[in-house]
């Protein structure tokens, strides 16, 4: 992995999207794969489709996108493959837009932290675990799980 791909502003940045959307499908290939749970054609296609940009898609997009390819897709099974991808950290909600993005630091994480361009609509994940929230939660006895930081604003090249 080269350092710009660990880039925290990747999907600010221009980079080689073709080669960040390849990596990216191997990498859920393989973690499914040491998972023993089934990335399915239908699962993979869902993933694919989130993968094409980094800007968020709604279930109904992916749906329309799905339906490109072929026709009469139910929406139960965008559903559901996103409920599994989800489940299996490929894929983050962010709530404030009620849509879908396909996670750039698979496998690794239970706090996910993104910055979100309100100009440009793309979406950076930060491959940063440490969240100061968290530990207070913790110095309070609470058990924390699963935290996500959605910080909205304008990324650099929007700035401009
Ligand atoms: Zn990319
Ligand atoms: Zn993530
Ligand atoms: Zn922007």
């Amino acid at each position: 992995m080269t350092d710009s791909r660990k880039d925290n502003a990747l999907a600010f940045t221009r980079h080689d999207h073709a080669d960040c959307q390849q990596h990216l499908l191997q990498t859920a290939q393989q973690l499914c794969a040491k998972r023993s749970v089934r990335l399915t054609p239908r699962r993979l296609q869902v993933l694919e489709i989130l993968l094409r940009s980094h800007q968020p898609m709604g279930a109904y997009e992916v749906l329309q996108a799905m339906n490109d390819i072929e026709h009469n897709i139910a929406p139960p099974i965008v559903y559901r493959a996103l409920d599994f991808l989800q489940q299996q950290g490929l894929v983050h909600r962010i709530e404030s837009q009620n849509a879908f993005i396909a996670c750039i630091h698979p496998g690794h994480h239970t706090t996910a932290q993104f910055l979100i361009c309100a100009k440009c609509h793309r979406v950076a994940e930060l491959d940063d675990q440490q969240l100061p929230a968290m530990q207070l939660a913790q110095d309070l006895g609470f058990k924390a799980e699963h935290a996500v930081v959605e910080i909205n604003g304008l990324c650099a090249a929007c700035r401009e």
